[in-house]
């Protein structure tokens, strides 16, 4: 019952995200599904990462693209952009969000496809942009 068969860990993918917006929540799922149907692995895990300060990783609604509008309009509201911040950069907000939000999410591979719930999608969260970004993915088979 896969006992003797070992775990493999294949190599690290590095995804571009491209964000148009100062804050922005970008639909990476099909990117993300892609990378996993080309790793050939049907099940296992895929944790996806993000090495940014000022960017993160959520999972929510992609049916409703309101879900996504209200999201950025709430965080700016419980994180001002302008509110007496000493960090000499400028972008303390952008900072606070993206711990707020997280840097990684880990999602079940079952038959080759990410098992997300229907409504569900993984978005890459951009709180000091445009810019142009990288999004890890790396996927375990099981
Ligand atoms: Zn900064």
């Amino acid at each position: 019952m896969g006992r003797t068969s070992e775990v493999k860990y294949m190599k690290t993918i590095r995804l571009n995200v491209k964000t148009t917006a100062h804050t922005q929540m970008v639909d990476v799922t099909d990117q993300i599904q892609k990378a996993v149907t080309e790793s050939g692995v049907r099940e296992g895990i895929c944790t996806v990462f993000v090495p940014h300060t000022t960017a993160a990783v959520t999972i929510n609604e992609n049916a409703d693209p309101d879900v996504v509008r209200d999201f950025t309009m709430e965080i700016n509201k419980i994180v001002p952009w302008e509110d007496g911040y000493r960090h000499m950069e400028g972008n303390s907000a952008a900072h606070l969000k993206s711990s707020m939000i997280g840097f990684s999410e880990q999602v079940i591979i079952e038959d080759g496809r990410l098992l997300l719930g229907v409504w569900q999608g993984i978005y890459f969260c951009e709180y000091d942009g445009p810019r142009s970004r990288k999004l890890l993915v790396k996927i375990r088979e099981d």
